[in-house]
C-alpha cells in the first residue's frame, strides 16, 4: 500500500514538474518575442515622407521606398 502511495506522489511531482517546465519555456519564449516586437525603431524618411520600422540595430536605416538613409525617429 505504501509503495503505491509513494509511486503516486512521485508521479504527481513528475507531472507537476513537467507542466511547470512547459509553462516556464513558453512564458520565456513569448516574453522574448514580445520584447523583440516592442523594441522596434521607427524611422521617418525625410525625402519621400514614408514611415517604416526596423528591429534594434544601427541608428540609420535606408528607406524601403527610395533608399535614402534616415536617422531614427525621436519622440
Ligand atoms: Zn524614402
Amino acid at each position: 500500500m505504501f509503495e503505491l502511495t509513494a509511486g503516486a506522489v512521485v508521479f504527481c511531482v513528475l507531472v507537476a514538474a513537467f507542466f511547470l517546465a512547459l509553462w516556464l519555456f513558453y512564458d520565456r519564449r513569448d516574453h522574448r518575442r514580445f520584447e523583440l516586437e516592442r523594441r522596434k525603431i521607427t524611422f521617418h524618411c525625410i525625402r519621400c515622407d514614408a514611415l517604416y520600422s526596423a528591429p534594434t540595430g544601427p541608428e540609420t536605416r535606408p528607406c524601403p521606398k527610395c533608399g535614402y538613409s534616415n536617422g531614427r525617429l525621436k519622440f
